[in-house]
């Protein structure tokens, strides 16, 4: 007798590795070659290729939909001070130094940069 895990109550990994019942990549795998697919889902002895950008997504989207706990959400954006240096072997280019908050026009500055212009907090 067979006993699956509901697939709402499994992580991605336990889904992923789960080949009790056919996908449709599966059927994908086994449409284009026989082989190929006894050597990932029968035998195991072939890897799966590594994620392509729309697996990434849609990885992200899977968990945070159903499991939210896990998903992480990074700001990237750069958020050094944009402000030109007034002076020094560095002048003209952006300061870089740890920002404060934005200045009304949307640039990120630092303290002292921002010294008399208005600004907005960071959102972290
Ligand atoms: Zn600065």
């Amino acid at each position: 007798m067979i006993t699956r895990t509901d697939p709402q109550q499994q992580s991605a990994a336990e889904y992923h590795a789960d080949y009790s019942a056919v996908s449709n990549s599966m059927l994908s795998v086994f449409r284009q070659s026989r082989q190929r697919y006894r050597d990932r889902f029968v035998t195991r002895t072939m890897s799966p290729p590594g994620p392509t950008p729309a697996m990434r997504l849609g990885s992200l989207l899977h968990l945070r939909a159903l499991e939210p706990e896990r998903y992480v959400c990074l700001d990237v954006r750069d958020t050094r001070c944009q402000a030109p240096l007034a002076s020094g072997a560095r002048k003209g280019e952006p300061c870089g130094a740890t920002s404060r908050g934005q200045s009304a026009d949307g640039r990120w500055l630092c303290g002292a940069h921002s010294k008399g212009a208005p600004r907005t907090e960071p959102s972290s």
